[in-house]
């Protein structure tokens, strides 16, 4: 593959997990490995993604912080309640129990901005979950889990850099989600 990273960057809009949610999602994983046998993420690692963009030019993302500047939201908490599987990445993941619209708001708005400015070519449905483990061989069935709170305060742009010992997150932009919602 050509090493295109001097120009382009592979980037995503996501929520971080504070601490203790961090922690919570990390000790699920590691419980159910040896029953599904995937490859548990690193805690470090563990977000929600809002939106996928791909690779877009290192030139462009000047652009895209201005078009996610308009994105205005109050902070909120919500709860990952259930762990379930896709059968399609062999994905294991936890997810909410039912919709969270503050959530479902936040991902349509950056959409709806990025649309706007023109940054934004074809997009998978938003479908709120963190990936636990991957490569999961044995599937599972989806179950209840002790609920983990997550308080989303901010929002980050994200870079994925892939190293010779996996992938690396770097934030690149870091926006707070302030109590009232205003600007
Ligand atoms: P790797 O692909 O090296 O195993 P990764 O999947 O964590 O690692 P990326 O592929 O860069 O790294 O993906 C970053 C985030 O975006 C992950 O949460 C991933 O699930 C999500 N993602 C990747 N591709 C898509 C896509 N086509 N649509 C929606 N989300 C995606
Ligand atoms: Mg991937």
């Amino acid at each position: 593959m050509p090493d295109n990273s001097q120009t382009q960057a592979r980037v995503f809009f996501a929520l971080w997990p504070q601490a203790k949610s961090r922690q919570a999602l990390h000790k699920l994983a590691l419980a159910i490995q040896p029953q599904c046998k995937g490859r548990v993420m690193i805690a470090d690692n563990l977000h929600l993604t809002l939106l996928f963009l791909g690779e877009v030019e290192r030139a462009c993302l000047p652009q895209l912080i201005k078009a996610a500047d308009q994105v205005s939201a109050a902070s909120f908490h919500f709860r990952l309640e259930k762990l379930a599987f896709w059968r399609h990445n062999r994905i294991a993941y936890a997810a909410p129990a039912v919709d969270v619209p503050s959530l479902t708001q936040l991902a349509a708005d950056l959409r709806k901005q990025l649309k706007a400015a023109g940054m934004l070519r074809k997009s998978e449905k938003f479908a709120a979950h963190v990936t636990l483990l991957r490569n999961v061989v044995q599937a599972l069935a989806p179950q209840p889990i002790t609920p983990v709170i997550w308080l989303a305060d901010a929002f980050v742009l994200v870079e994925s850099v892939s190293t010779e010992h996996g992938v690396r997150y770097e934030v690149l932009h870091q926006w707070p989600l302030n109590a009232s919602g205003g600007k």
